[in-house]
C-alpha cells in the first residue's frame, strides 16, 4: 500500500508527511475515528515510509518505494521495527509475571492469530478477528517493552501500533502509561481507537491526537470498484449504507443485497394488495424471518428506506439518474405510478421508528406485521 491506496484523510497524510520531511515525528500519536476508515492502514503506511530505504521525495511529498526489503516486510507486518499490540484470548490459566502473552494460548489459537495477521497483511483495512479476544493484556505490553529494550535492528524509526487501544485492561493501561512517560529516541507509539472515552485521559493527553473523519461516499464507491471489481450499483448501495466506513461497505458488499432488497419490497407489495393481504403477509413474513438475525433485519429495513427514498426522488425530481437502486428502476416507476401521491416521507419515518424497536427485547414478527399494516394505512387508506 502507498498513501494513494488509502482513501481520504488528505490533511492527515499531509501532517504525517510533513513530520517525516521536517524530522519532527512525535513519540506518541492517538488516531481516533469510527471503525473501518483506514486508521490502521495509515499507521502502517507511516511506519513504512519512515523505514523505507529509498523513499520517493518530491516537493514536500514523501512516499514509500514499496519495493525495498523494509517496505515489503512492513507491508507483510513482519518487520522488527513494527510491533503490533492487540487483544488476545484469555489463556488456559491466568498470566503470571514473566509469562509472554502467547505462553498460555493453545496451538489452535496461535494458528488463528497467525492467519488473521496474514489477512491483515494482505489488506491493512481488515480487523483481526480472533475469537474471544476482548482484552489487551499486560503481558502483551511487557513483551513489547522487552523487545524495545533490545538494541535496534537498524538506524530507522521503530513503531508500536496498538490496535483497538481501548481494549487495554487497567493493568495494561498503567504499564503503558509508564512507557509514554519515558519517551525513547527513535520510537513512535500509535494508539488506535474508535472509543477514546474508554481510554485513560492521562494516556490520550500524552499523545498527539489525530481525529479521522468518516469517508466520503464517492471515495468509498471508487475504492470498492477498484479493489473488489464491484459493479457501480452494488458499490453505491453499499457505500450509502456504510455511513463513511469502508469496512462496513465491504461487509455489505458480501451479502446478496439485491435478493434481500427484493424480498422486503415484495413484502411491501403484498401488504398493499387489495384483498386477502393479511394471510399472505403473515406467511411470507415467517419465511423472510427464518434465517435472519437482528442485524440483518436492520440492514434490510434500511434498504427498504433507500428504496422508498428513490420513489420519492422520482416524485420530486423526475430524474431517475439520481436514485440508488437504479437496477430496479421499473419497479420503482411502477410503485410511483400507484402510490406516488401518498406521504412517502411519513412511511420512511415510520420504518425508522420500527427499526429502533428491533433491538429491544420484542417479537420481531409482530413488530414487522404491525409496521406493514401502518404502511398500508399510509399508502392505501
Ligand atoms: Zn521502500
Amino acid at each position: 500500500m502507498s498513501w494513494y491506496q488509502i482513501i481520504g484523510h488528505d490533511k492527515i497524510k499531509k501532517i504525517l508527511q510533513n513530520s517525516i520531511i521536517n524530522n519532527r515525528i512525535s513519540h506518541a500519536y492517538c488516531f481516533i475515528g469510527i471503525e473501518g476508515i483506514g486508521k490502521d492502514a495509515l499507521a502502517i503506511q507511516f511506519a513504512k515510509v519512515c523505514n523505507c530505504e529509498k523513499p520517493i521525495i518530491d516537493d514536500g511529498f514523501i512516499d514509500s518505494c514499496d519495493k525495498c526489503h523494509n517496505c515489503i516486510s512492513i507491508d507483510n507486518l513482519a518487520h522488527p521495527n513494527l510491533e503490533l499490540i492487540f487483544s488476545l484470548p484469555t489463556g488456559k490459566s491466568s498470566d503470571t509475571k514473566g509469562d509472554s502473552a502467547y505462553d498460555k494460548l493453545s496451538s489452535e489459537q496461535i494458528e488463528i492469530i497467525k492467519d488473521e495477521i496474514e489477512n491483515k497483511a494482505k489488506n491493512h483495512y481488515l480487523p483481526l478477528k480472533i475469537p474471544n479476544a476482548t482484552q489487551i493484556k499486560i503481558s502483551s505490553i511487557r513483551d513489547v517493552k522487552q523487545k524495545l529494550s533490545l538494541s535496534s535492528f537498524n538506524d530507522k524509526r521503530r513503531f508500536v501500533i496498538v490496535l483497538k487501544a481501548d481494549e487495554m485492561n487497567i493493568e495494561a493501561e498503567n504499564a503503558f502509561l509508564k512507557t509514554l512517560e519515558e519517551p525513547q529516541e527513535n520510537i513512535t507509539i500509535i494508539l488506535i481507537s474508535s472509543k477514546p472515552d474508554s481510554l485513560l485521559q492521562t494516556i490520550i493527553s500524552r499523545c498527539q491526537q489525530i481525529n479521522f473523519s468518516p469517508l466520503d461516499e464517492n471515495k468509498i464507491v471508487r475504492k470498492l470498484i477498484l479493489d473488489n471489481n464491484s459493479n457501480e450499483i452494488d458499490a453505491k448501495i453499499a457505500a450509502r449504507f456504510a455511513q463513511g466506513s469502508y469496512l462496513k461497505a465491504l461487509d455489505f458488499l458480501d451479502e446478496e443485497n439485491r435478493v434481500l432488497r427484493n424480498e422486503i419490497v415484495n413484502l411491501l407489495r403484498i401488504s398493499l394488495k387489495k384483498v386477502k393481504y393479511r394471510e399472505e403477509l403473515v406467511k411470507n413474513l415467517k419465511n423472510f424471518l427464518k434465517d435472519k438475525d437482528k442485524n440483518q433485519i436492520n440492514k434490510i429495513m434500511q434498504m427498504l428506506i433507500f428504496w422508498l427514498n428513490d420513489v420519492n426522488i422520482i416524485k420530486i425530481t423526475g430524474n431517475s439518474e439520481l436514485i440508488i437502486n437504479s437496477d430496479d428502476i421499473q419497479t420503482i416507476q411502477k410503485f410511483f405510478k400507484g402510490f406516488g401521491n401518498k406521504d412517502i416521507p411519513k412511511a420512511i419515518n415510520e420504518i425508522e421508528n420500527y427499526i429502533t424497536m428491533i433491538y429491544r427485547n420484542v417479537n420481531i414478527n409482530l413488530i414487522l406485521i404491525s409496521l406493514f399494516i401502518k404502511l398500508r394505512r399510509i399508502f392505501i387508506d
